[in-house]
């Protein structure tokens, strides 16, 4: 009696772990140590491969790796010995690659030396490695330039001061490296928020006089756009709700900077209007514009339209979006290449 309720409990275990070798997301192989021949292959391999199950376990390991038979029999002695992990490349039935993280190791089953493998096919790791790579170099180049500016005004206000130069010459300098400190912390913060973004935002709700708002915003960037050549053309009409402020300003910066950014020094038009229960903030600008296809890729994370050249990370617009979506929201672009882009922002009060 009490045997065969074991007999009942190891065969219902056998089922599970049959069940989960069949279903685990991962490629499991069970690989004769000496030979190298397949004797077992779950659901995940079948689809990883391209083989048929049959046809599988009428392969070897050596049919699904790239490497030199030598090199591969080192490493199934290694995983005998004492398991081992490591990444690799497989190859699929029509000959196409794909790279792999292996744990492979050695079991007796029957007294027969046979190595479990768990691989992993980790295309998406990779390419996100790649991608974080890039990101780097693009990050570092975006901050170095901000950074050598600010090195330069200094250092030439210094020079100045030395010389015993103008004050309104040492004021102009100072002014030139605040304006490039602005940017900096403009691309600190960028960073930091993407990270926000990703996650609940919380807003600091408050009653906000929009149209005050958008025009403390706007003088900010006057200078900035001065030297773009750019004037900022204001129309401001009455609007109060309940917004987080910060947030609203971060919105309004970028679309601002962007404006100035990708406007090709034409005016650019700052616009608030109450729109029954919701208010509407437009900028428009007369520059680069977009294309279709890239209307609504701009929005998301690292999605840029514009040539290296611009510069930026391909966050702004991400960022805006979501802080848009926490207040209950809307963003979209309309914009003809070559003539400007316009966003307009709505959000309820
Ligand atoms: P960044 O400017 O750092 O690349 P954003 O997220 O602010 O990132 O913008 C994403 C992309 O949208 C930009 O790379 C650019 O191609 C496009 N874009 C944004 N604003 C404008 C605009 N006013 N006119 C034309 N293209 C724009």
């Amino acid at each position: 009696m009490t045997r065969c309720t074991t007999l009942d409990v190891a065969g219902r275990f056998a089922e599970h772990y049959r069940t989960l070798f069949e279903h685990v997301r991962d490629i499991v192989l069970m690989i004769d140590a000496e030979s190298g021949q397949i004797l077992d292959a779950n659901q995940a391999a079948v689809l990883a491969y391209g083989h048929p199950h049959d046809e599988l376990l009428a392969c070897t390991i050596f049919d699904l790796r790239t490497e030199s038979i030598d090199q591969v029999g080192e490493q199934m002695r290694t995983a005998d010995v004492g398991g081992t992990l490591f990444e690799t490349v497989h190859q699929r039935r029509d000959g196409s690659r794909f790279p792999v993280e292996v744990n492979s190791r050695g079991d007796t089953l029957d007294g027969q030396r046979v190595l479990f493998s768990i691989i992993r096919d980790i295309t998406t790791r990779r390419e996100l490695e790649a991608l974080r790579d890039e990101f780097l170099v693009l990050a570092s180049h975006e901050l170095r330039t901000p950074v050598s500016n600010i090195g330069l005004r200094l250092q030439q206000l210094v020079r100045n001061g030395e010389r015993g130069g103008t004050l309104e010459r040492a004021l102009g300098d100072a002014r030139l490296a605040l304006e490039e400190l602005r940017r900096l912390t403009h691309l600190v913060d960028t960073l930091l928020d993407a990270q926000v973004a990703r996650g609940q935002i919380e807003l600091q709700r408050s009653d906000v006089d929009l149209g005050a708002l958008v025009r403390t915003v706007v003088e900010r960037h006057r200078g900035h756009a001065e030297r773009l050549g750019s004037t900022l053309v204001l129309q401001i009409g009455e609007v109060a709700g309940s917004w987080d402020r910060v947030r609203l300003e971060q919105i309004l910066t970028n679309l601002i900077m962007n404006a100035l950014k990708y406007g090709s020094g034409k005016p650019v038009r700052v616009a608030v209007a109450a729109d029954g229960a919701q208010a509407r903030l437009e900028v428009q600008d007369q520059g680069i514009g977009l294309e279709g296809d890239d209307l609504e890729r701009i929005f998301e994370k690292f999605g840029r339209a514009a040539s290296m050249n611009y510069g930026g990370f391909g966050l702004g617009l991400y960022i805006v979006r979501k802080l848009v979506e926490a207040h209950g929201g809307t963003i979209e672009v309309t914009s003809e290449p070559g003539h400007g882009s316009t966003f307009a922002v709505r959000l309820p009060r």
